[in-house]
């Protein structure tokens, strides 16, 4: 999802000369400039720390952690080490040899009446269980019960029209009923109940039936109708995530947290009435049937290369024109979709539609680019708001991360314009915009759903838990998509001094928290988009940004497809980088803590040496990069490990080597590191 930055974040761009400290920081030669902030790079030649910093200690990923401290270690995770000690989860960040992980094969039809807006679904859901574990009852997910009337929510909604009605539950031929004594279903809130009539053993599977119905609800968060276009998210029964860690996560959709998904195959037959385009996760199984001659000769027109294609203009639209003629004026759509954890589709007679490709790289192994189809839908009115150029951004989208992340694996990348109440909101192969942008908005947007595709589509993480670890990564790539559109953003900056103008003022809340815990929007926003993207940004300064996108591409192979705690992450972090990071994972992602690096005193000691007293005003440490610059533009400059702090120290004296003609001491010039006041980083003052 994607979350507007308040207009004064806006204000005030400093420009990043990022590479400034990885290139001090990096043990390596100096990467290839792909973080999120491409400027030049400056040449500094590293420096020693000062004989009085101490010298880090060698750090394996391994126990014992000798950089950190008890007061910087990571707080302990029963549930976490008890799944490494079954061996579903190691202490290196990859999946154990244990590893288990649900299935889900979905076979379901839904048919739209854009009259009623009622959405009429049946369908069958096969679910594997390859835990360990014999389970009685399997929890569903009705996500459409946000919106019965007297649903628990904490997100405002301008309607409440009712829940998902279901019609029919059956297990393996035989009709349950609601009943909470035996085999049967009860629902609370937005989650289904369904006790089995026999125990599902490990490894064996079982066969479920739905009969349900639901009102499309207008200006629904994250889809809904608004009369013109129906986004049709969420729109099923899905059976909730048991993982190895946590067990079952049936936590109530509320409206703000969002979701949690395990991973299955999907058919699903989509009916709308004939002349309406739909767009769906997944690829169309039935062009010939729904789609006429002109529109099949484009697309494959489009699917050649080459420039974006129209493939139903204004004047196309229609039954016989871009559709086939249908059936009792109705057409179904089939789509199948593989490995994905949701389907979700769009579907309106005022839809546009563009395609082209976009390279994604080397994905098939034949050591040729492979592409993927992007596809656009919206109404025409939507090109004020940019969308004339929404297909061009989407490939380029998807090719900046196939690029910096690892190939693109989807069929296709589609984009729907849909109501105002989907802002920014991400599907499998498939983003929903809705609003007021422009031709320079759109791309942001875009950007940072499509980011989405790699996190959550592909590494299916708890996003009802740690939001960060979704949307955070999402808001730190769109920085570097949009540094490669637009080369004088500075989109990584606005993020830092979103979280800086929280954090100054004490008004932020830890990374590590429950989504639908936080005290505010804006508290669940700077916790889940800004901070976890500045301190990718920050941690970039520290191991350098080629090494954090080596650990993310490596936490990408380790974790698609399955389902990583934080731990995985910062475990797969510490290995690949050979770093003990467990100090930084403890301040950022548990903790509150403050970053304020202060220079209390210089003295001249010799012609080119200084003596520096550096203060460590807040409780976050960090490496101090010291950047001393002479009259005529020489720089000298010395990396302070960041144990110094470890042991409690606020003030440190360190010896630094400067130009003769020295005239200025600077901390971190390239704002690299989120510190919460920069007035007294420099000197003089
Ligand atoms: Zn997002």
């Amino acid at each position: 999802m994607h979350l507007r930055r308040s207009a004064t974040a806006y204000r005030g761009r400093i420009a990043l000369l990022c590479s400034l400290f990885s290139a001090a920081c990096s043990t390596q030669p100096a990467p290839s400039v792909v973080g999120p902030t491409p400027k030049p790079v400056p040449t500094v030649a590293p420096a020693r720390p000062a004989p009085t910093a101490k010298p880090a200690k060698p750090a394996t990923p391994q126990a014992p952690r000798a950089g950190s401290t008890r007061a910087f270690a990571l707080p302990a995770w029963g549930a976490f080490d008890s799944a490494v000690a079954r061996g579903t989860r190691t202490l290196t960040g990859e999946p154990g040899p244990a590893y288990w992980q649900q299935r889900t094969e979905y076979h379901l039809e839904a048919e739209l009446n854009p009259v009623s807006k009622r959405l009429t679904g049946r369908g069958t859901v096969t679910y594997h269980n390859n835990s360990p574990n014999t389970l009685d009852t399997l929890y569903f997910q009705a996500y459409g019960n946000l919106f019965a009337p007297d649903a628990k929510r904490n997100t405002q909604l301008l309607a409440s029209l009712g829940g998902i009605n279901f019609t029919k539950v059956a297990a393996e031929g035989r009709a349950l009923d609601s009943t909470a004594v035996g085999a049967g279903w009860t629902v609370s809130g937005t989650i289904m109940a369904l006790r089995l009539p026999r125990p599902l053993l490990p490894g064996d599977s079982i066969e479920l039936e739905f009969g349900w119905n639901l009102r499309v609800p207008p200006d629904a968060p994250r889809g809904g109708q608004d009369r013109e276009t129906y986004v049709l998210s969420y729109w099923y029964p899905q059976v909730a995530v048991y993982d190895d860690v946590n067990g079952w996560q049936i936590d109530q959709y509320l409206g703000n947290a969002e979701f949690y998904m395990g991973y299955g195959d999907y058919e699903v037959a989509l009916t709308v009435p004939e002349g309406w385009l739909v767009a769906s996760t997944g690829t169309l199984q039935n062009p010939n049937e729904v789609l006429s001659d002109e529109t099949r000769t484009r697309l494959a027109r489009a699917r050649a290369g080459g420039a974006v294609v129209s493939v139903v203009g204004e004047g196309d639209r229609g039954a016989g024109k871009a559709t086939t003629k249908g059936s009792a004026g109705k057409l179904t759509w089939r789509f199948k979709a593989e490995n994905v954890r949701d389907v979700t589709w769009a579907t309106s007679n005022l839809y546009l539609w563009d395609a082209t490709t976009a390279p994604v790289g080397d994905r098939l192994g034949r050591g040729v680019p492979d592409t993927t189809m992007i596809f656009s839908f919206y109404r025409p009115d939507q090109r004020r708001n940019g969308w004339g150029q929404s297909a061009a951004y989407a490939a380029r989208a998807i090719s900046v991360f196939s690029r910096v992340l690892w190939p693109y694996p989807y069929p296709h990348m589609t984009v729907v314009d849909g109501p105002a109440s989907c802002g920014g909101m991400e599907y499998p192969m498939m983003t929903c915009i809705g609003g007021d942008w422009n031709v320079r908005t759109l791309f942001d947007v875009q950007a940072h759903e499509i980011a989405h595709m790699w996190f959550p589509m592909q590494v299916g993480s708890d996003e009802k838990r740690y939001a960060w670890m979704d949307e955070g990564m999402a808001q730190y790539f769109q920085s570097i998509a949009i540094d490669a559109q637009f080369p004088d953003a500075d989109d990584a900056g606005e993020n830092r001094r979103n979280y800086v103008g929280a954090a100054r003022f004490g008004k932020e809340t830890e990374m590590m928290r429950y989504g639908d815990k936080y005290p505010d929007g804006n508290a669940y926003g700077i916790a889940s988009y800004f901070k976890p993207a500045a301190v990718l940004v920050a941690l970039g300064g520290v191991i350098s940004d080629s090494t954090v996108l080596q650990g993310l591409r490596e936490y990408g192979r380790r974790w698609s497809g399955r389902h990583p705690m934080p731990n995985d992450f910062w475990n797969t972090m510490n290995e690949v980088s050979g770093r003990d990071l467990d100090w930084f994972w403890r301040t950022w992602y548990y903790e509150t803590w403050k970053l304020d690096q202060a220079i209390d005193d210089v003295v001249r000691t010799s012609p080119d040496s200084v003596t520096v007293t550096l203060e460590s005003r807040g409780r976050a440490p960090m490496p101090v990069l010291l950047v001393a610059r002479g009259a005529a533009g020489a720089t000298t400059s010395l990396l302070v490990p960041v144990d110094v702090w470890f042991q409690g120290e606020k003030e440190v004296t360190v010896q630094l080597a400067v130009p003769t003609d020295f005239t200025r001491l600077e901390i971190d010039p390239a704002e690299r590191f989120p510190d919460a006041d920069r007035s007294n980083q420099t000197w003089p003052r």
